[in-house]
């Protein structure tokens, strides 16, 4: 195994015990992480999407970590998962971003919200990895304020006629299925969250967004609904209570991204350490200088940091699974997801930056593997919540709802 994940798995056994089963998850995890360095790098020169990882995931037994074993899934709590998150993201947020979706967004969300009916006929075939789930919530004028969005549904036959554009959405056109939310086109009510099969001939991807930054290893895509039609098996949840399921469905999601961004961490500290010990200057390895150990000291702080973090957001959710109806439990959970979040994606972000500078002027070059996590892991401070939103959410978690910056 891994060192540094090695080490992660060793003191969380050590402190809050791990069973064998979720020993195996890990061990399964790194391999398919070690499976997926190449490839992440290759697609990444390319700019190109990469379809190994859902290849390479399934293969490991991994497309459906979190969800429960009665519906063909690992079983796995969220400390677990987020130890598989951590030990994928090494590899980058590519992958992270990929698995993130699918699971922690869309199976995850399928498996609180949805009926016995939709569990049966979804969950297993996610968790086999025979369907891909995308989680369809922004558009071009509705990002952080949902509250905005423009999608619509009619009620019709036995179903619902969906209109209207989703924007920025990971996996969109990969994805088998979607989880959506759409406002009645008649008014007076919330949005609704809805599960839309791709197949449908409403259903197109207008576009795949390739002119990024960075992540170009994970698909982000304009998407159309043109009167795309949904069974009213499909709607997910109760009608009307499509913020409770967007909102549920971040916090599993901000756990995933936060632990996605301490592996990345990781794998900065891992190259930095290689390069320190190996790159010659000034008649010295670089690692004697001084302020080289600056640049280490940050990265390994970060990192110890941000783990437990994210470890903590985690167990919390977990307590909450065993008592869903506490909704206090519920809130403290979203607010430490929020945080973990938060720091975890501009410490990993920082950190890549660190390490770039200790690789000096190869470290500007898109071939060292310190570049790749600079530019991928910015996106982490923007989706699933900005910087900005997520500073007003925990904010107003100090001062209480009075100070809500808005509603
Ligand atoms: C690569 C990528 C993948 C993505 N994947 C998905 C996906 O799978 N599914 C999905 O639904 N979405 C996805 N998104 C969209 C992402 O969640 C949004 O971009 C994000 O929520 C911000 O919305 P926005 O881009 O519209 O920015 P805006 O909401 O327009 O924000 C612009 C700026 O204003 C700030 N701002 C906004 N409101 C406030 C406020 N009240 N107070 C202070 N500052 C504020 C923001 O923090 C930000 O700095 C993805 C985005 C990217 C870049």
């Amino acid at each position: 195994m891994e060192q540094l994940f090695q080490s992660a798995v060793d003191e969380v056994s050590r402190l809050l015990g791990l069973e064998e089963k979720e020993l195996a998850i890990l061990g399964d995890a790194d391999a398919a992480a070690s499976e997926l360095v190449v490839s992440e790098f290759e697609k990444y020169v390319e700019r190109k999407y990469n379809p190994e990882v859902p290849v390479v995931l399934k293969k490991h037994n991994l497309m459906g970590v979190p969800i429960k074993e009665e519906y063909g899934g690992r079983g796995a709590r969220q400390l677990v998962q987020a130890l598989f998150l951590e030990r994928m993201g090494q590899t980058g947020m590519g992958v992270i971003t990929f698995a993130d979706v699918h699971q922690c967004l869309g199976s995850l969300t399928i498996q609180d919200w949805g009926t016995e009916e939709q569990k049966q006929r979804y969950l297993p075939r996610a968790a086999k990895g025979d369907a891909v789930l995308a989680y369809a919530l922004t558009e071009p004028e509705a990002g952080s304020d949902p509250g905005s969005l423009k999608a619509t549904y009619t009620k019709e036959g036995n179903g619902f006629r969906l209109s209207g554009s989703k924007y920025l959405i990971s996996n969109g056109s990969v994805a088998t299925n979607l989880v959506t939310f759409a406002y009645p086109k008649e008014g007076g009510k919330g949005p609704t969250a809805f599960i839309v099969d791709t197949k449908d001939k409403g259903y197109s991807v207008d576009m795949r967004l390739e002119e990024k930054i960075g992540l170009f290893t994970s698909d982000t895509s304009l998407l159309t609904y043109d009167g795309a039609f949904v069974s009213k098996d499909d709607m997910l949840g109760p009608e009307g209570k499509g913020f409770s399921v967007a909102y549920s469905a971040l916090l599993n999601g901000r756990i995933g991204i936060g632990s996605g961004c301490v592996g990345v961490m990781a794998d900065c500290l891992n190259q930095v350490k290689e390069r320190a010990t190996s790159r010659t200057q000034h008649g010295k390895q670089i690692g004697k200088h001084q302020l080289i150990q600056k640049h280490i000291a940050f990265i390994e702080s970060s990192l110890e940091a941000c783990r437990w973090l994210v470890y903590r957001a985690a167990i919390k959710k977990d307590e909450f699974e065993k008592d869903t109806k506490n909704i206090p439990l519920r809130n403290e959970a979203d607010r430490l997801s929020a945080v973990a979040k938060y720091m975890a994606s501009r410490c990993a972000f920082e950190s890549a930056d660190h390490a770039v500078q200790c690789f000096g002027g190869f470290g500007y070059s898109i071939m060292s593997p310190v570049a790749k996590h600079f530019l991928d892991t910015r996106v982490a401070r923007i989706y699933e919540g900005t910087d900005e939103i997520m500073e007003l959410k925990i904010a107003s978690s100090v001062l209480g709802k009075d100070f809500e910056a808005y509603k």
